[in-house]
Order: structure tokens, then C-alpha cells, then sequence
């Protein structure tokens, strides 16, 4: 039979039968690739550590047809903390959902994995605010999806909106709006369209940078779920779980 050795992050599973689990993986080579944990809930199981969420690992599979099993897997990282610290799973759930909803099966997409898995490190490792973290996955999410929302520029007529006084931003213009475009549109701060620009020129080696005063925090975080949701950047139901945090 057949086998392939693909690098992948458990999004979520599934539990089957007595003792087994099927692991939606997002892999580094294929994309979302389903697979067939046999027996891994058994009592001193090899792969139960590789068939929790968020377990990184390299994973041997058979493979039929488009069924995959694993043979076996080596751990990398089990990224343990995410799943100890209420706040850092939430977040880590919401952003394994994003994933989940845009990643198609058995097409490759190393920016959006490289992103998943610095976003994942950050969060269970670094020292900074789990929802700084979120804030800038959701920018470069939106961004690698083509639908970056506009930030310097106003997305109804192109005018240059660094200077301006009155700022606005809408979901449904894509991004800032000047006053003249506005329509029924919610001000925003020209911090809050600055810090954005600013978090998108940063590179994921220093996300660590992206630290926001609380007030300016849950602005940008009303604003992005907000747009994440109007332009179907990944489904509902990673938004929902990202409410409850900002609330
Ligand atoms: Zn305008």
C-alpha cells in the first residue's frame, strides 16, 4: 500500500467507533487532508499525543484511494499549553476554525500553514496578549485570502485619508471610507487605521511587536470580526467564538 509522510497541525477531530479518531490535519504538502487514527484512544496508545487538537507532527500514512491512515507519526510539537489556558484555546479553536473553512483538500498552502503555525507557537509560547495575536492573524488572514480590508486609502473613492479628521470604516466598502463616503458607516480612530497598517508590513517572525492598549485592542477587534464576517472570511462560527472572547 501506498504511503505518505505529510507535516501537519490536528484542526479538529472526530471521534469513531470504540477506540478510533478521525483528524482533519492541515498539512504543509496537501492542504486539509482527512485521516484514520485507528485505535488511538486505547490506554497507552502511540498516537493518542498526535491525535489531539493542535498536535503538530509528522505523520506516516497509508494511503487508499483518497482514504488515509496512520501508520505512525512522530510528535513535533504538541503545543500542550494551548489546551491548559482558557483564553489561548479559545483563540487557538477560532483560528484552527478559519483554517478549516478556507483550506481546500489536497491543495497545498504553506503561507496560510506558515501563518497557522507561527500564530499557534505565539500563542503558546510567546508573552504577549492572546487577542494582539488574533488581531494580526485576521489582518494577514484576510490578506492572504485576497480581501484585505483598506487602511490608508478610502474605499470608496481612492482618496488619501492620512490627515484626515473624520474617518469612518465599513465592512461593506472594504475598508476605510472618508466622510463623504460614509453613508451610514461607524467612525473609527486614525490610530486604529494606523495600527493596522502598521501590523501588516510586520513580518510573523516579529509578530511579537503587536502590543495594544486595551481600548485600541477592542476597536480593532469590533472592527475585524466584524469584517471577517460580512466578506465570509472563513465561516460563523469561528467569529462566534471570537465574540464571546471580545466580550
Ligand atoms: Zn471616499
Amino acid at each position: 500500500m501506498p504511503i505518505a509522510c505529510l507535516n501537519g497541525i490536528v484542526l479538529s477531530y472526530t471521534d469513531y467507533r470504540e477506540n478510533s479518531r478521525m483528524l482533519t490535519l492541515f498539512t504543509a504538502e496537501q492542504g486539509r487532508v482527512d485521516v484514520m487514527a485507528r485505535d488511538c484512544r486505547k490506554p497507552n496508545a502511540p498516537f493518542l499525543a498526535c491525535a489531539q487538537p493542535f498536535a503538530y507532527g509528522e505523520y506516516e500514512l497509508y494511503v487508499k484511494g483518497d482514504r488515509h491512515t496512520v501508520r505512525q507519526c512522530e510528535l513535533r510539537e504538541s503545543f500542550f499549553s494551548l489546551r491548559d489556558d482558557i483564553d489561548k484555546f479559545t483563540i487557538a479553536s477560532a483560528l484552527a476554525l478559519l483554517c478549516q473553512d478556507v483550506v481546500q483538500e489536497f491543495q497545498r498552502n504553506l503561507e496560510l500553514f506558515s501563518l497557522f503555525y507561527i500564530s499557534l507557537s505565539h500563542l503558546a509560547y510567546g508573552q504577549g496578549d492572546p487577542q494582539d495575536l488574533l488581531i494580526y492573524f485576521l489582518l494577514h488572514f484576510f490578506r492572504h485570502l485576497g480581501q484585505c480590508p483598506t487602511v490608508t486609502h478610502c474605499a470608496g473613492c481612492g482618496e488619501d485619508l492620512r490627515g484626515h479628521k473624520h474617518l469612518f470604516f465599513s465592512a461593506q466598502a472594504g475598508g476605510a471610507v472618508c466622510a463623504v463616503c460614509a453613508g451610514g458607516a461607524h467612525a473609527v480612530s486614525a490610530t486604529a487605521l494606523e495600527a493596522m497598517r502598521r501590523i501588516l508590513l510586520l513580518p510573523e517572525a516579529e509578530l511579537s511587536r503587536v502590543t495594544l492598549k486595551p481600548p485600541l485592542r477592542r476597536e480593532l477587534l469590533r472592527l475585524l470580526t466584524g469584517y471577517g464576517r460580512f466578506h465570509h472570511c472563513g465561516g460563523p462560527r469561528a467569529y462566534a467564538i471570537q465574540l464571546t472572547i471580545d466580550n
